[in-house]
C-alpha cells in the first residue's frame, strides 16, 4: 500500500478525493489517500501551496511532492523541502488557459469593448484582419506554447520569448535578455505567461513598456509580480498602453482600494484564467506516483535553481 498525504486547504478535499481515488484505481495503484498521516509513513505528498504544511523535514520517506498548481513560487524556495518537487501540467488547465487568452485577444482585436460601449449610435468601423495584429508571448512553456499555437491557427503573427532557444512552427522565437526588446517592439498585444521568479519580477516595467508600440494591450494571466504596477499605471495614463486585462496580482484578492479596480483602461479578472481541473489533474498525479513506484523519471520536475 502506498501512503499519499493530501495536503491542501480542507475545501479541496471534497473536490479532489474522488477523482484522485478513481485515477489511482484506473492506474492499478493501491493508494491510501488521507488528509492526515504520521509524517514518517508518507510516500507522496499531493500539495496545494495554501496548505498549512510548510515543514517537509519530517517526511523522511516521501519520494515526491506533487503540486496541484502550475505555479510553484510559494513552495520552491522552502528550505525544508529536499524531496523532488513536481509542478502541475494538466491538459484541462491548459485548455482553459487557451480559451481565456484567445477570448481576450479576440476581444482586443475586434474592439468588442468599444462595440458594447457604442450602443447609442450607428458608427461603422473595420477591424484589421488577425494577420495584421502582432501578438507576443513572454513565456513559451506549456501554456505559452499552447496559446501561441491557437493564435497562429487564427492567423495572428505570433512571437514569443523564453529563457532558452525555441523552434516552434509559425512562431518567431526570441530568448534571453537580449531577445526581450526585439520580441516586444512590434507587439500590439502582449501576453504574460512566465513563472514568478527572481529573474522575471517586474519584467514588464518602465523600460519594457516603452519598447512596445504606442497603444499596445497587455494580458497578464501569469503572476502579479511580473508587472511593475506603478509603471503600468503610468503607461496607461499616457496612452502608451491602451488597456490591460489582469488576472493575477501581487496581493490576492486584489484589495478594494487598489487603483486597478477603478481604472477605465483596466479589466480585473479574479485569478480565473485557468483552474486546475480535478479529473485531468488527478490522472497526472496518478501517472507520477506510478512512475515513482516503477523507478521511471518523474514528469514536470521543478528546477530549484531556476525556480520553475
Ligand atoms: P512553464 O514552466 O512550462 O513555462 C515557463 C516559460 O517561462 C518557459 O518558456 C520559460 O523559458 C520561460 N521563462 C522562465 N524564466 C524566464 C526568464 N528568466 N527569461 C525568459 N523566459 C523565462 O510554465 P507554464 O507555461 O505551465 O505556466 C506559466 C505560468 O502561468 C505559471 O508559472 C503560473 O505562474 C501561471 N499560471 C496562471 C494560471 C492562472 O489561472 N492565472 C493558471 C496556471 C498557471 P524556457 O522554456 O526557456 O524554460
Amino acid at each position: 500500500m502506498i501512503n499519499a498525504l493530501f495536503a491542501a486547504h480542507d475545501t479541496r478535499w471534497d473536490t479532489y478525493a474522488a477523482p484522485l481515488k478513481a485515477a489511482f484505481q484506473a492506474k492499478g495503484l493501491e493508494v491510501d489517500l488521507r488528509q492526515d498521516f504520521p509524517p514518517e509513513a508518507v510516500d507522496y505528498i499531493v500539495y496545494a501551496p495554501n496548505s498549512p504544511l510548510q515543514d517537509f523535514a519530517p517526511y523522511t520517506r516521501c519520494k515526491a511532492v506533487l503540486n496541484l498548481w502550475a505555479g510553484v513560487e510559494r513552495i520552491v524556495g522552502n528550505p525544508t523541502l529536499t524531496q523532488p518537487l513536481c509542478r502541475m501540467v494538466d491538459p484541462g488547465l491548459t485548455r482553459s488557459m487557451v480559451e481565456w487568452v484567445t477570448g481576450h485577444v479576440l476581444r482586443y482585436h475586434l474592439d468588442i469593448d468599444a462595440s458594447i460601449a457604442r450602443q447609442d449610435r450607428w458608427q461603422p468601423f473595420v477591424p484589421p484582419l488577425a494577420e495584421e495584429r502582432p501578438v507576443t508571448f513572454l513565456g513559451l512553456g506549456e501554456l505559452g506554447q499552447a496559446c501561441a499555437q491557437a493564435l497562429t491557427q487564427l492567423g495572428f503573427p505570433v512571437s514569443g520569448w523564453a529563457r532558452t532557444p525555441k523552434d516552434l512552427p509559425g512562431v518567431t522565437c526570441y530568448h534571453g535578455p537580449d531577445g526581450l526588446e526585439p520580441a516586444l517592439s512590434a507587439a500590439e498585444i502582449v501576453v504574460l505567461l512566465l513563472p514568478d521568479t527572481k529573474e522575471t519580477e517586474n519584467i514588464l516595467g518602465a523600460r519594457t513598456l516603452a519598447a512596445l508600440p504606442k497603444g499596445a494591450r497587455i494580458l497578464n494571466p501569469g503572476r502579479g509580480p511580473l508587472i511593475d504596477d506603478a509603471a503600468l499605471l503610468a503607461a496607461l495614463d499616457t496612452g502608451q498602453v491602451a488597456h490591460a486585462t489582469l488576472d493575477v496580482f501581487r496581493t490576492e484578492p486584489l484589495p478594494a482600494e487598489h487603483p486597478y479596480w477603478a481604472h477605465p483602461r483596466v479589466t480585473v479578472t479574479p485569478h480565473i484564467a485557468a483552474e486546475t481541473r480535478p479529473i485531468t489533474a488527478s490522472r497526472v498525479i496518478a501517472e507520477n506516483i506510478h512512475r515513482g513506484e516503477t523507478d521511471q523519471p518523474l514528469l514536470y520536475l521543478v528546477d530549484r535553481l531556476q525556480g520553475y
